[in-house]
């Protein structure tokens, strides 16, 4: 029987890239399988498919680069099939922007594979690039591989690891007088390993901090590393008022994946256009460098690690570890299962968030509904307290801190959440120490 076409099935899991690459064998289709997108583009190339079905969330290049690479190269008749596990509106909008012509969410039949493939590889081939803005493969962004080794001047004299909140809230800034003990600004924590310096998201909390650095620092240049979970107004718009970025001597890397449509740089590029700001990001006056995580980087000592979540949009956790202690950091997520459904692919994706997030020290976890708000706030990406405290006792982590405050939060509201927490674990018998996130305050270990 002659092929009814040729599929490269691109796929991190394992299981539903042997269901697809079986299903549709069975079908009479020639199929090879990848299992992450750079091995897809060379396959891509090798094999020459009329069909690539490609995930989202793989290591290495994400599902939204390989289909921008794979329309950049113009290729004609090709046509591409995105299926991932994420349901939320905004990326099926994002794949088909980045080239995609359908998009599936997991777990699916064989007979609704079948039916898509087949009205896919029989019908009209979308031709010519992604619609995405694919003119920015900046100059200045570096993309970091599988373990890359970023070099740094600083000299590591302690082992100490401390982790400080300079901004607790998720969503919107909500300062006033009901939120004076837990905090007004949106996400940002500093991380010290040593004398290295790690940011984690630049919500308006790094304006502060920005100043704590530069009495700290006096005349001596700033390092440091600031990691991007994903560029959601409050998790960047506190960016261009970190003072340090204004001055010659400082230094700066910015580390996050590449977004779904533009690069790194071009975002950030972005909020401090014109329209929105008075300065751009060219006139900063430090040396800033934009790199795109592609794998695990190691800074001095210290390796930072990545894993997609489950959120509107491109959204990564961190994991930070250095002198056999690890601070990991999870917002904004909501539960795979609790969205789409108990399927195992669904099961899945939640045991591998709790699999990142493993024996962590101190485990920063997004919790922003009660089950209560949950009921009208599904599918926005964001975690429930009973989900949070469930995956930090998997976890087996150390000390939970509850972060990404919800702007209607007050300090009282907290108080109460924070109680009814620590109540769940103690029933559970785990040992999880737990807190809520609180502006100023450090943890050491
Ligand atoms: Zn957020
Ligand atoms: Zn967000």
């Amino acid at each position: 029987m002659a092929s009814k076409g040729k599929i490269l099935v691109i796929d991190d899991d394992h299981v539903m890239r042997s269901f697809a690459s079986e299903a549709l064998g069975l079908a009479g289709y020639e199929v090879e399988t990848a299992q992450d997108g750079r091995e897809g583009l060379q396959k891509a190339a090798a094999f020459v498919p009329d069909l690539v079905i490609c995930d989202l969330m793989m290591p290495g290049l994400h599902g939204y680069e390989v289909c921008q690479r794979l329309r950049d190269k113009g290729r004609k008749n090709l046509h591409i099939l995105v299926t991932s596990s994420k349901s939320f509106e905004t990326d099926i909008a994002a794949a088909k922007k980045a080239g995609a012509d359908a998009y599936m969410v997991k777990p699916y039949t064989a007979a609704a594979l079948y039916a898509q493939v087949s009205s896919l590889v029989t019908g009209p081939a979308r031709n010519g690039a992604a619609d995405a803005d694919s003119d920015d493969r900046d100059t200045m962004t570096v993309h970091a591989h599988e373990d890359a080794t970023i070099k740094t001047k600083a000299e590591l004299k302690r082992t100490e690891v401390m982790v400080r909140f300079w901004g607790t809230r998720g969503s919107s800034p909500a300062p006033g007088p009901d939120t004076v003990r837990y905090g007004g600004n949106t996400a940002c924590v500093e991380v010290r390993v040593g004398d290295l310096l790690f940011i984690i998201d630049c919500g308006t909390g790094i304006r502060e901090l920005g100043l704590s650095l530069l009495r700290e620092f006096g005349d001596r240049p700033i390092e440091g590393h600031i990691l991007i979970g994903h560029t959601h107004w409050d998790h960047i718009q506190g960016f261009p008022f970190f003072t340090p970025l204004y001055i010659k001597r400082n230094k700066f890397n910015i580390y996050s994946v590449r977004g779904s449509s533009k690069s790194l740089e071009r975002v950030f590029r972005g909020q401090m256009a014109a329209d929105y700001f008075p300065v751009p990001l060219a006139n900063l006056a430090s040396e800033i460098q934009f790199i795109e995580l592609e794998g695990p980087v190691h800074v001095g000592p210290v390796q930072v690690s990545y894993h997609y979540l489950n959120h509107p949009g491109v959204a990564i956790g961190f994991r930070i570890e250095a002198f056999g202690k690890s601070v990991c950091y999870v917002s904004d997520h909501e539960s795979f299962t609790r969205l789409g459904g108990e399927s195992e692919i669904n099961k899945r994706q939640d045991d591998a968030v709790v699999e990142f997030a493993k024996d962590a020290d101190i485990l920063i976890m997004e919790a922003q509904y009660t089950e209560e708000e949950y009921k009208v706030k599904k599918g926005w990406g964001h975690s429930t307290f009973d989900d949070a405290v469930s995956r930090s006792i998997a976890a087996k982590a150390k000390h939970m801190v509850l972060f990404h405050h919800d702007p209607a939060h007050t300090d009282e509201v907290m108080d109460n959440l924070l109680d009814y927490c620590r109540e769940r674990i103690r029933k559970s018998g785990s040992a999880l120490q737990c807190s809520a996130a609180r502006e100023k305050v450090s943890i050491t270990l």
